[in-house]
């Protein structure tokens, strides 16, 4: 990366926008902290309305003539670059976020598989042929479908809590897919959004194809959501600024990935040993801010107290500390202000009869993982999403109970299934009000390149993954010929 990515002695950087291929200076500035000790990292311009005006306008004039083949290879390159340098990333990406190294590393593998799928798919040309000779009025005719990148340009708003590979998300198919894209991310971690543009650039992407508007969110964010030349926006983060995008956007393609409550229910024919790992893993990895993460675990009361025990004993076996350690393994939450508000959410379930076993005492930024048993469905410490490493524990009699439990919540992201039995698996597939169903594994487990999204107040509906964001950001053109 040419400037905002090399770490390797931290001074706090000077940052700001880019538009068109400028780095966009102003006094006016966000301030970036490392969350363990308030460090600064760096300072980031904030865009003015007219600025992102500005990126609009120079998109819009932009088209973009990359052959498939120059997708792929810039694509390509920006995985291996990101690869070679891939200490200093995980470092940005501790320092900006609190996230461990141990965290950040496995965002960056994430990453590299994103651009790697994003580069390959832009080979495939997945028109389609129809004969039209096929009814007794048909005609000697075939209609044809490709696909053509949008006309307008591509609005993509990000959340912090996977700094670099949501951004890429956005970022990588709106490339495979020649279209211009403008990225807001997150306010709190700008600072690898920068260095992926930059890393883009270098690759030989065209810096009107791609251009990162930092700033203050409603100011900035209003003019990207809002103006006429933006044929989409993508957005991930919370579902109430999820659902305020959705009122403002109009007469536009809106793509939204939110919020979730995602459950993890561990079956009495479990194995018991492996559902406790993979709770823990799934509630406490990223530092539990995950759209995905186990937010609730619903287990069956024969096998409640046994599973309890064993997941205490993997949870307090994680080591929270500096995330710049490598021996971490969960670092902080975002900010302090997000770690009082899992504090407060721990402590309202404990004072409606909830018992914590394990962690709850925060320190700063640092919350650790922190198992809450005796959880009934109705507290908010399972109603609302709770973005930190929280592992409640939810107990039911039977099976048609858990899938009750599991589909009161207004969010329908993800959820996991622990069981063995495999008409009992099918059972839970086919009647969970969830966007994927993993049985066996964490309800967070995806490729990045498979169809990933959810329904209610996680989402429309309307998929991500690369596969599923390369439709999306394209229009389906129908044109038919004679044909002999
Ligand atoms: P957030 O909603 O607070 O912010 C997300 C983005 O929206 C940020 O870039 C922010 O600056 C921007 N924003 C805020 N107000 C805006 C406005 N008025 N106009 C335009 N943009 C605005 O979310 P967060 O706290 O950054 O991230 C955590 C949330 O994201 C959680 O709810 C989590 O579940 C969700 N999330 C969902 C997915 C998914 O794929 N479903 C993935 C990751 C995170």
């Amino acid at each position: 990366m040419s400037t905002a990515g090399r770490v390797t002695e931290w001074v706090p950087r000077r940052e700001g926008p880019r538009i068109g291929g400028r780095t966009v200076v102003r006094d006016d500035v966000i301030e970036v902290r490392f969350p363990y000790t308030g460090r600064l990292v760096g300072t980031v311009a904030k865009a003015t309305a007219e600025d992102a005006r500005h990126a609009i306008e120079l998109a819009a004039a932009y088209r973009s003539s990359l052959t498939r083949h120059e997708r792929y290879t810039a694509l390509m390159r920006t995985g291996e670059l990101i690869r070679q340098r891939s200490d200093d990333w995980a470092r940005l990406i501790t320092l900006e976020s609190g996230l461990s190294l141990a965290d950040t590393r496995h965002e960056l593998r994430r990453t590299c598989d994103t651009l790697l799928f994003a580069a390959n798919q832009a080979l495939v040309d997945d028109g389609q042929v129809f004969s039209c000779d096929i009814t007794e009025h048909g005609q000697a005719r075939k209609v044809f479908t490709t696909r053509e990148p949008l006309l307008g340009v591509i609005c993509a708003i990000t959340p912090f809590n996977h700094p670099l590979n949501q951004v890429v998300h956005k970022v990588a198919p709106a490339v495979a897919t020649n279209n211009r894209i403008i990225v807001k991310p997150s306010e709190k971690t700008p600072l690898s959004a920068l260095a992926f543009a930059d890393t883009l650039y270098e690759a030989g992407v065209p810096t009107e194809m791609v251009q990162v508007v930092t700033g203050d969110p409603a100011e900035v964010g209003a003019v990207l959501v809002t103006d006429p030349r933006t044929d989409l926006v993508a957005f991930t983060g919370s579902s109430t600024v999820g659902k305020q995008i959705a009122a403002s956007a109009g007469y536009r393609r809106v793509v939204l990935e939110l919020g979730g409550v995602d459950p993890a229910i561990v079956l009495d024919d479990a194995d018991l040993d492996e559902a406790a790992r993979l709770v823990a893993a799934g509630a406490c990895k990223n530092s539990g801010q995950r759209c995905t993460a186990v937010k609730r675990v619903l287990v069956q009361s024969g096998v409640a107290d046994e599973f309890v025990r064993l997941l205490v004993a993997r949870v307090g076996a994680l080591r929270c500390g500096d995330p710049l350690d490598p021996d971490t393994d969960i670092g902080t939450v975002i900010d302090e202000d997000a770690a009082r508000g899992i504090e407060a959410a721990v402590a309202d379930a404990v004072g409606r009869g909830a018992r914590v076993l394990c962690g709850g005492e925060r320190e700063g930024a640092r919350y650790p993982p922190t198992v809450v048993d005796r959880v009934s469905a109705e507290m908010p410490l399972v109603t609302d999403e709770v973005f930190g490493p929280v592992v409640p524990i939810v107990r039911f009699a039977d099976d048609g109970t858990a899938i009750r439990i599991a589909n009161a919540s207004r969010y329908a992201l993800s959820a996991s299934v622990l069981t063995r039995n495999l008409d009992r698996a099918t059972r839970f597939i086919s009647e969970l009000h969830a966007g994927s169903v993993n049985v066996g594994e964490v309800p967070g487990y995806r490729l990045e390149l498979t169809p990933f999204g959810g329904t209610k107040d996680s989402g429309l509906g309307y998929k991500e993954g690369v596969i599923e964001a390369m439709k999306n950001y394209t229009n389906v053109k129908t044109y038919s010929l004679p044909w002999r």
